[in-house]
This record gives C-alpha cells, structure tokens and sequence, in this order.
C-alpha cells in the first residue's frame, strides 16, 4: 500500500530562511514502512539582512558602537547626515562634540583663558604691552576648523580601517526591518538584524518673529565668518553660559537671559556662585526674562525686544543674539514611528531599557535617550557596552549613575554625584553632612586675582564612615580636578577616606583633602592660610 504527502518545512541554509515543500511517498509492507522521497523543491526565501548592524548617526556614540562591534565581527553600516543650520553651517562626520560642542567650545574656552593669562602673565614679569594684545575672531575660528576638519578626515579613515561603511545619507525607517537612505549614488535601502539610534539632537528656536531668521545657536557660532559683537545668549543653561563666557573673554560684550533659573538640574549653591563669578568678569545676567521678538535695525543690527516676570518690557540692540534654549531630539526626521518606536511625550526622545527600545531588535543610545546624561563620554561608553553585548557575549550594562562633569564657564565648575538639594530630597536633610571651604589658588596671589568664587564642597551621609554622595569644584582646571574623584566615588569613597588622604601640594585639588569644615558646624570655612 502507498500513499502520497506533501510536508512544508522552514530552514536555514547559508543563514537564509528557506521555506521548501518535500513530496514523500510512504510504501507499507507488512513488515516494515519505506518512506521515499521524491522531490524537495523551495517555494520562498526571506534574504538574510545585509548588515548584522546598522547604526543611524555617525556622532560619539554611533561611531563608539559601529567601531566595537566591526572589532568583534560584525557587518556594520553607519550613516550620518547633517541637515545644514537655518544660516547655512553644516559640517562633516563626527557628530556634535567633534564639530559643533565640546571640541570646538573646549578650543574657544582656551582662546578665552589665554587672554586672561596674557593679563596675568605681567604681574609675573613678562614685558607686554596691554594696547597690543588684541583678538582676532577670524583666525580662531579658522584655527578651530582647521582642527575640527582634520578629526573628521581621521574619524573616516578610522572607519574605513575597521571596516565599518560610512554612508552619508540620512536615514528614514521604511518599515522596523529597513532603514531607507538617499546618497549622491542614488536610494538604498538597508537591512539589518539589530538597528542602533544615535541620531542626537539640535538646538531649539523659540517660537518668536525673527528667531529663525536673525538668530543663531551653537551649530553656528564656532564657524561665525564675522565677529559675534556684542551678543545676548538667550538661556542659562550650561551651553549658554559657556558661550557668554569665551564671548566675555574674547572681548565681547555677553548678555545672558535667563528663564527662570541657571544651570537647572546642577547644585542650585554652585550656580549661584558660578553666575557671580560671571558677573564679577562683567557678563551681565537678565533674570526671568522672556524674549518677544528680533527685528533688523536700518544699520544691520538686530532689535530684540523681552518682557520680564511683572510684564514689563524691553529692548536693545546686539550684533548677535544666541539661542541656547535646549536640544530637540532627531526623531521625528528619522520617522521612530514608523518602526513602531515609543517616544517619550514630552521631548519626544527614546525610553529605552538598557538602551533596548520597545522593538527588541531597534537599540538606543547618546543623546537621544530619555531622562540620561547628555555627554559624550556617556554615549561612547553605552555604545561600546552595547556592542559587546549584542557580538562580544558580554551581559555587562551601563551604568548611568555618578557621571563626572564639568561645565567651562571662565571659573570652571566640575562635579560628580548627588548635588545638595538632590541629596536632601533622596536622605532627609538630617541624614546629610555638607563639607565645605573656599579656598586660593597659588597661582592668583601674584595677579591678585579675585579668589571670591574658588569654593568645593562634598555632600555625605552624616553617619560615619559619611559615605559621598557628590561633590562640587568650582576654581581653575575644574575638570582635571573631579575626574580622579569621580572614580573614588565610585568607589565608595568616604569622607573618613577622604580626610586620610595625603594632599599633593601646592594643587587646588588637594584642597578636597582638607576639608574639614561642615556648613551645620557654622564655623567660616575661609582659609587661615596656604600652608598649615
Ligand atoms: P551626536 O554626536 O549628536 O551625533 C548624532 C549624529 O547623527 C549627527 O552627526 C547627526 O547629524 C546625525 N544624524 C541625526 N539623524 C540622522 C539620520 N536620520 N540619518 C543620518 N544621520 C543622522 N559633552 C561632553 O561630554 N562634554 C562637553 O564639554 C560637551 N560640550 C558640549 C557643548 C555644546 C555646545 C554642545 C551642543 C554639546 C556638548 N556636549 C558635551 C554634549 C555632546 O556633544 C553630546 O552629548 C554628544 O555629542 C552626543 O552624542 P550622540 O552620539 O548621542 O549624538
């Protein structure tokens, strides 16, 4: 007896999913059951995906995660675009640190620095004449593109040695398995097992008459063919304060709006300090201040009007007004939504757990992520873990908590942990002891410089060990400073430990070594003097 079946089956060949239908006969004797086969024949194939990765945006932590996992093996893609600013400025890959942030703001920062020190240098002995030192915008700036270029001639060639392509186009999800891209060679479409966002952000306009068309943000400002002038930055927060203060060193007259207050998020104590300090320099600060509107002036400059808290209004006349009102996140250019991506709805950034979207096989990370550190060392660190992760077998997750950072404005503020306010909310302001001191750097004796606004404090828990729970620097080289601690404290430093290390003197760091003063105490935490 025979009888004929057709059985469909689903496999893997070279990786692809075959889909075959086998036709088999079945012959019984009455001993034993032959099954023959006839035919194998294959109906249908879904292709492998062509990338085993494919990354959208070439920034910090794109390019940290496309470059680990090419090293681990994987078949990676990055595309990176930038959509040129309303004034026209775009720039190459690398992101926003290399080409419009940290670079090239860390590079103005020491433009600044080193005209203060120009100053300073005379009380030192060296034979300047003041009337002769003067700034030249131009040549800065053109040194900073020239340093900025040449990162992103070296981040290709990077690329191209790890074998990760570099696709300069901007990326569209056509659907959550394929990334839709435009470059000169024509359309692509993109396949790949895991997608990584990374597409940062931009800086926002105010929704005001003549913003967008008069004003400029920090994608400008670094490559500004003119000289600023005498510029207003609208908004205290950290990008903000750092403009007004390389523009105030550079010798330009800065004005910073503030909404409602500066540094928001930071230690309320610090940025009180850091914003005398700015004062003290002669940045001048309008506090909860709106603007209305920017108008050109018949002499090319540029009329903005504002209101105050009370209703009241105002106006002046800049040369430039800066935006620095907070980054949109770039997923709506991106269409999240098409590939199913949840956005958070207030800021419309990603809400990922442990950088995983709500599409298990679509992953996060940098800037784009909601409610985490917008820095680039975050980015690059969470795209390297990934990789690792998804190629390298590693189950090892970010951690996002205690990230050092350090903000330069012209006295630097760096800090890592909890602020004062943070850890009053998190352990009851009874659990909590706050060390504190002002104190004078070596270096400012001699130039007589203001000391008024060097002051660090560390916030612990009040029982012994006291535990550290943050801790805040504001003084020169700031950053420098907090990096080192950063790692104790994770570490689970204490102030016990604290007060048993040995100081490296004479350094503004080891300052953290001697505090001893609590502000509960009341005792004056000034100095006596350097040496005892
Ligand atoms: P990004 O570096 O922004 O890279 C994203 C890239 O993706 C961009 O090139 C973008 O054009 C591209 N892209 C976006 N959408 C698409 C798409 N659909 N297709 C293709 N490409 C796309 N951080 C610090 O740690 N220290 C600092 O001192 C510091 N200073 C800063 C100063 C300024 C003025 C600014 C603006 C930022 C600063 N930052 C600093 C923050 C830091 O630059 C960011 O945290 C970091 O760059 C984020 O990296 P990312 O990979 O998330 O995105």
């Amino acid at each position: 007896m025979a009888s004929t079946r057709l059985f469909f089956s689903r496999g893997f060949v070279n990786d692809s999913v075959v889909l075959s239908i086998r036709k088999f006969t079945i012959f019984r004797t009455e001993k034993k059951v032959f099954i023959r086969m006839f035919s194998a024949q294959t109906i249908g194939e879904a292709p492998k995906p062509e990338y085993d990765l494919v990354v959208i945006g070439g920034g910090s932590g794109g390019l940290a995660c496309a470059k680990e996992a090419s090293n681990l093996g994987a078949k990676v893609a990055v595309l990176d675009y930038v959509t040129p600013t309303p004034l026209g400025t775009k720039w190459g890959l690398g992101g926003t640190c290399v080409n419009v942030g940290c670079i090239p703001k860390k590079l103005m920062h020491q433009a600044a620095l080193l005209g203060e020190s120009l100053h300073d240098a005379q009380a030192y002995g060296w034979q300047l004449q003041p009337e002769n030192i003067k700034h030249q915008w131009s040549a800065l700036t053109q040194a900073v593109q020239n340093h900025i270029k040449s990162v992103n001639w070296v981040t290709r060639v990077d690329l191209r040695d790890k074998k990760v392509e570099y696709i300069n186009g901007l990326g569209v999800f056509k659907d959550r398995y394929t990334i839709q891209t435009t470059t000169k060679q024509g359309e692509r479409l993109l396949t790949s097992k895991y997608f990584l966002i990374a597409c940062g952000g931009r800086p926002r306009y105010p929704d005001i008459p003549g913003a967008v068309e008069y004003g400029i943000t920090s994608d400008d400002i670094f490559s500004l063919k003119n000289a600023p002038g005498k510029t207003i930055i609208i908004g205290a927060g950290y990008i903000g304060l750092e403009c007004a203060g390389f523009l105030n060193g550079l010798g330009y007259d800065a004005t910073v709006m503030v909404r409602s207050v500066v540094l928001r998020g930071f230690d309320q104590q610090m940025a009180g300090i850091i914003t005398e300090s700015m004062v003290q320099k002669g940045i001048k600060f309008l506090h909860k201040c709106l603007p209305d509107s920017v108008e050109k002036t018949p002499e090319d400059r540029l009329l903005v009007k504002w209101h105050n808290q009370q209703g009241e209004q105002f106006s002046d006349v800049y040369d430039t007004i800066l935006f620095a009102i907070g980054r949109r996140a770039l997923t709506r250019e991106l269409k999240a939504e098409v590939a199913g991506i949840k956005l958070a709805p207030d800021n419309e950034k990603i809400d990922a757990v442990n950088e995983q979207s709500n599409v298990p096989h679509i992953y996060a990370v940098g800037d784009v992520l909601y409610k985490k550190p917008e820095l680039t060392p975050v980015a690059i660190h969470a795209g390297r873990l990934l990789a690792r992760r998804l190629f390298g077998g590693s189950t090892l997750q970010m951690d996002y908590q205690n990230v050092a950072t350090t903000i330069f404005t012209p006295l630097e503020y760096g800090c890592v942990g909890l602020s004062e306010e943070k850890a009053n909310e998190d352990y009851g302001a009874d659990n909590i002891e706050v060390y504190h001191a002002y104190y004078k750097p070596t270096e400012f004796f001699i130039p007589q410089k203001s000391i008024a606004h060097c002051y660090l404090k560390v916030v612990s828990l009040r029982e012994p060990p006291q535990k550290v729970l943050g801790m805040h620097f504001i003084g020169p080289q700031a950053g420098e400073v907090i990096q080192g601690f950063a790692a104790a404290l994770k570490s689970n430093l204490t102030v016990e430990t604290l007060m048993n290390t040995v100081g490296i003197h004479p350094t503004i760091a080891e300052e953290f070594t001697r505090i001893n003063v609590t502000k509960r105490s009341g005792k004056d935490p000034n100095p006596a003097s350097c040496c005892s």
